[in-house]
């Protein structure tokens, strides 16, 4: 279980401290808004109601301990920056930010952070493969160009081996499991014949897996 700390619980702060909880972590909440806070506190580890520009606030919260801190002030560039400075000159590691505009990143790159996240950019990519690739039901970038992707296997793959799948690609991408209902298949070879309504779990190259996507529709 990772303890982690949302500063600002707007729609994205509140979004992510949810699902953090859903995932079994231990999660502190922070918002200058009390009625934010309110709102939610019951559904949190620990919430509180705090000005993340000011040191003393911000220290009083013991997140030091933290695998991570979110910072998920939108609109107030100030807020989010000074919030920044504070949390670096406590020697957090693994600082993430959502940034809202190109001098937002310019800046929290020049400071140096873990992850710069642009939430609308990065939905709307997911959102554009996800039309390009329907079949892809999930798909996460691992570094180095490499990719875990999750397919639904359709009707015209019924009875298709996962060698013949990887025909050409069989270097640059490596089958994981295979989802069947209830079942999971873990370890599969290439002989593995898939079933409609399966899901395929791989990982590999983003030019190998564009070219066995024609083969899944
Ligand atoms: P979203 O799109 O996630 O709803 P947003 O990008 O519109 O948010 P804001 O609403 O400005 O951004 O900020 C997100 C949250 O951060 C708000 O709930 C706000 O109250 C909180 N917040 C703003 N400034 C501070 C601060 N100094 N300390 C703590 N929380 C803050």
């Amino acid at each position: 279980m990772g303890q982690f700390a949302v500063i600002g619980l707007g729609r994205f702060g509140s979004a992510s401290s949810l699902e953090l909880m859903r995932l079994g972590h231990s999660v502190i909440g922070v918002d200058i808004n009390a009625k934010i806070v309110n709102q939610i506190a019951d559904q949190l580890t620990f919430a509180a109601i705090a000005d993340a520009t000011d040191e003393h606030a911000l220290k009083d919260l013991n997140i030091t301990t933290c695998d991570a801190v979110l910072v998920a002030i939108g609109e107030s560039l100030e807020a989010s920056i000074l919030c920044v400075l504070l949390l670096k000159n406590m020697h957090i590691k693994e600082i993430w930010v959502k940034a809202t505009s190109k001098p937002h990143h310019t800046i929290l790159s020049r400071i140096g952070v873990s992850r710069i996240i642009h939430p609308e950019e990065e939905m709307g990519v997911r959102v554009a493969q996800s039309l390009n690739y329907p079949m892809v039901n999930q798909y996460m970038s691992i570094g180095q160009n490499l990719y875990l992707v999750e397919i639904k296997i359709s009707e015209k793959c019924q009875g298709t081996s996962i060698e013949k799948l990887l025909i050409g690609v069989k270097d640059s991408i490596d089958p994981l499991l295979v989802r069947r209902k209830n079942d999971i298949f873990k370890l599969i070879e290439l002989s593995f014949v898939l079933e409609a309504g399966d899901s395929l779990v791989l990982a590999g190259s983003l030019n190998a897996l564009k070219k066995i996507a024609p083969r899944l529709l």
